[in-house]
């Protein structure tokens, strides 16, 4: 079916051409009528799927229906885990809306970053907000957005949101909101915490699943490569020259990692930057913005930091480590071969990650290919790692930091209330 025969609008179906979209993606056939019916929405998708399409075209058209003039509230909420996936939903919404008269504003707001400009920028008033959590919470706290006008929410990458802890963010955003409104929810996982999330938040919802539009072994050549532990920096080089490969995004388990493995590829001629919560929004979006323009060779992430970043046709993902859950393993590598592009995803894997390695193969039910390269061979029994560097302490990731107090047995806990503190990514999880 054609996107002309969604219901959606002529400025709307004009924004949709200029993209470049010839057929809506199955999620945006599902979710499109639905949405422009008001239905409330649970919807299992991940990123690549066009799910950004699939709820902002419609509720745009929702929107331009009827105009609140220059006095704009905040119609519809956009909820987000992170600062990268903020501005890529805000830099679609944007887009698709392009043409609509009269104009809808957009605006995106995450933490990392000076809160008064956000401020500034909120005063004229925007119809759609996209925003992270925590920061909207400060931002309220600040008195600089209101959401009692909020006719549509959006809980996008739910599940990642819970696994950051911004439950209790959500569940304190939601009471500020009307309690008729629009509800859309979606998620790549269903665990029994979203369960508990969406009971109680949508009503008679519309449910849509869709695979991902990359199942693990459709377009994406996996191998994993057995090695020693010691060697995976050596070889990761070795691969990248000997394979020419131009633009890589590799993970690793942590940000210490991300950043050690950035400077040995530097030394090498091969020009590497890393992405994670400890790095500045500043230098975050340069390295993103230089590995798309293929200034960067490889991009060096922590799951996170990476996790809704579209990059289009990106031909390899490497996993320097294994993820420690092996769904993060699908996520990962979808994103290689993406609309239909062939792409390879390749696994360093020593000794200690055999274990996790038969666990991704449970769980996508397909055996990964093994290799060794020579003069990497993985050694019979594991070799001794060398001794570490001393690196700086880690910052607590101790998620009772965001419980109410009275539930961390701490005093203050009748002040559930208070205004909520300026946040700081260090507690970002890698
Ligand atoms: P998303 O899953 O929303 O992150 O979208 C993934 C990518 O698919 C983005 O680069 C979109 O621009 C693109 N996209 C969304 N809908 C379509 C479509 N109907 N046809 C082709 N590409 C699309």
């Amino acid at each position: 079916m054609p996107f002309s025969k969604l219901g959606l609008s002529d400025p709307l179906l004009r924004a949709i051409a200029d993209a470049g979209y010839a057929t809506p993606s199955p999620i945006q056939l599902q979710a499109i009528p639905a949405v422009l019916n008001g239905h409330d929405l649970l919807a299992a998708a991940q990123t690549g799927t066009g799910k950004t399409a699939g709820f902002a075209l419609p509720l745009l058209h929702r929107l331009s229906q009827h105009s609140y003039g220059a006095n704009r509230p905040v119609r519809v909420l956009i909820l987000v885990p992170t600062r990268e996936l903020a501005a890529q939903v805000g830099e679609s919404v944007s887009k698709y809306g392009q043409h609509l008269h009269p104009k809808l504003k957009t605006e995106v707001v995450f933490g990392g970053v000076k809160i008064n400009p956000q401020m500034m920028r909120l005063r004229g008033g925007v119809d759609v907000l996209v925003a992270t959590p925590g920061r909207l919470l400060d931002l309220i706290g600040q008195n600089a957005v209101k959401l009692d006008k909020v006719e549509s929410l959006v809980l996008d990458e739910a599940d990642r949101m819970l696994d950051m802890g911004f439950i209790r963010d959500i569940r304190k955003i939601i009471a500020l909101l009307p309690k008729k409104r629009q509800n859309l929810l979606f998620s790549a996982t269903f665990s029994e915490d979203i369960r508990k999330l969406t009971t109680g938040l949508l009503v008679n919802p519309v449910k849509i699943e869709v695979a991902p539009r990359n199942t693990a072994a459709e377009t994406v050549e996996q191998i994993a490569y057995l090695c020693n532990k010691a060697n995976k920096a050596e070889l990761l080089c070795h691969l990248i020259k000997t394979n020419a490969w131009q633009q890589v995004l590799v993970f690793t388990s942590t940000k210490h990692g991300a950043n050690r493995l950035t400077e040995k590829l530097n030394k090498v001629d091969i020009k590497a930057a890393a992405i994670h919560g400890n790095k500045s929004q500043g230098a975050r979006t340069s390295a993103l913005a230089g590995f798309k323009a293929g200034e960067i060779r490889v991009l060096v992430a922590t799951d996170v930091a990476a996790r809704g970043i579209d990059i289009a046709l990106l031909p390899h993902v490497v996993n320097y480590e294994l993820p420690r859950a092996p769904a993060d393993y699908v996520h990962r590598i979808g994103r290689t071969g993406r609309a239909g592009e062939e792409g390879q995803a390749v696994s360093l894997v020593s000794h200690d990650e055999v274990g996790g390695l038969k666990l991704i193969e449970k769980l996508i039910g397909n055996a990964i290919k093994r290799q060794q390269v020579e003069g990497f061979e993985a050694a019979a029994v594991a070799p001794p790692m060398p001794p570490e560097p001393p690196r700086a302490p880690r910052p607590s990731r101790n998620h009772a930091a965001r419980k109410p107090a009275a539930a961390t047995g701490k005093p203050g806990a009748a002040t559930g209330n208070a205004k909520p503190k300026p946040r700081s990514y260090a507690r970002t999880p890698v």
